[in-house]
């Protein structure tokens, strides 16, 4: 309890959803905190940890839906913490990864209440986990980088597409499944081959987690077939090569995907 008297804020990463794959100080200070302000990612399974007499908040922000503006969060975060309480602020993955933590943990200072991170297992991981993958590869995938898709709807996506077309890197799409087909068609034009390896992840470490393996020229077709409604991550590169038997894995996650959604 120690560091985390009354008063003050942690930005705690949930991971991916499993709570499993929360750390162990991530459960502790879930179960001290008298509120939980949480996203819509962040799985039922990680708010039970909570203590029974706690407020849990929605401040949920999902591609489309109504969510709460970054200014009301900060300013509820910052406003309960001033009221003496214990407050986990519970992000999905990492908070310091497309997590809009910067604007919580300077509302936080600027009010002088003390906040501090707790960091989470974060998408990448867990989907090059599920894919049984590494993100890395000596020799030929020694960069790794990790991009948000996330633009709007009426404006193009401005990234530095050469500097992305890097064949000896990893590129992770968050965010990205709006984005799949400009994303292929920039890749490709920046001068990334066609059949450049992609893994598209969908809910990993959920029940309803969804694998597939395509090339970089098909990317738009699958991501516009195959995925659904769970959040999903585009990741791009020779290290994503389809392996030997890719098959079962991909049955056996459309089996559990069957099963979760019938039960
Ligand atoms: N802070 C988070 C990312 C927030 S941005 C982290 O570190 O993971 C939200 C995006 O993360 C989603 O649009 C999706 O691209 C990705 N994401 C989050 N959870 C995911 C999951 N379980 N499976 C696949 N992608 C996920």
């Amino acid at each position: 309890m120690k560091d985390f008297p009354e008063g003050t804020v942690w930005l705690v990463g949930a991971g991916p959803g499993d709570p499993e794959l929360l750390t162990r100080k991530a459960e502790r200070l879930i179960g001290l905190a008298s509120v939980v302000f949480h996203d819509a990612l962040v799985g039922p399974g990680v708010l039970e940890l909570a203590a029974p007499g706690a407020r849990l908040v929605h401040v949920g922000k999902r591609s489309g839906r109504h969510s709460k503006d970054q200014r009301t969060i900060d300013q509820l975060i910052v406003q309960a913490a001033l009221a003496g309480e214990r407050v986990v602020r519970l992000k999905g993955g990492d908070p310091a990864i497309f997590g809009r933590a910067a604007e919580e943990l300077s509302a936080c200072r600027a009010a002088s209440v003390p906040v501090r991170i707790c960091p989470g297992v974060t998408a990448a991981s867990a989907g090059a986990a599920s894919l049984g993958a590494s993100l890395t590869l000596r020799g030929l995938a020694r960069k790794l980088t990790f991009v948000t898709a996330h633009a709007r709807a009426d404006e193009p996506l401005d990234f530095d597409w050469a500097a992305l077309a890097d064949p000896h890197a990893t590129l992770v799409v968050y965010m990205g499944k709006a984005a799949a087909a400009d994303v292929s068609r920039q890749l490709i034009a920046a001068g990334l081959r066609g059949s450049t390896p992609v893994a598209l992840v969908e809910s990993a470490s959920l029940p309803k987690e969804r694998l597939f393996h395509t090339r970089l020229d098909l990317l738009p077709i699958v991501a516009r077939a195959a995925l659904g409604q769970g959040p999903a991550l585009l990741l791009i590169g020779a290290a994503l090569a389809e392996p030997a038997q890719p098959l079962h894995r991909i049955v056996a996650s459309n089996r559990a995907a069957y099963e979760s959604a019938g039960s």
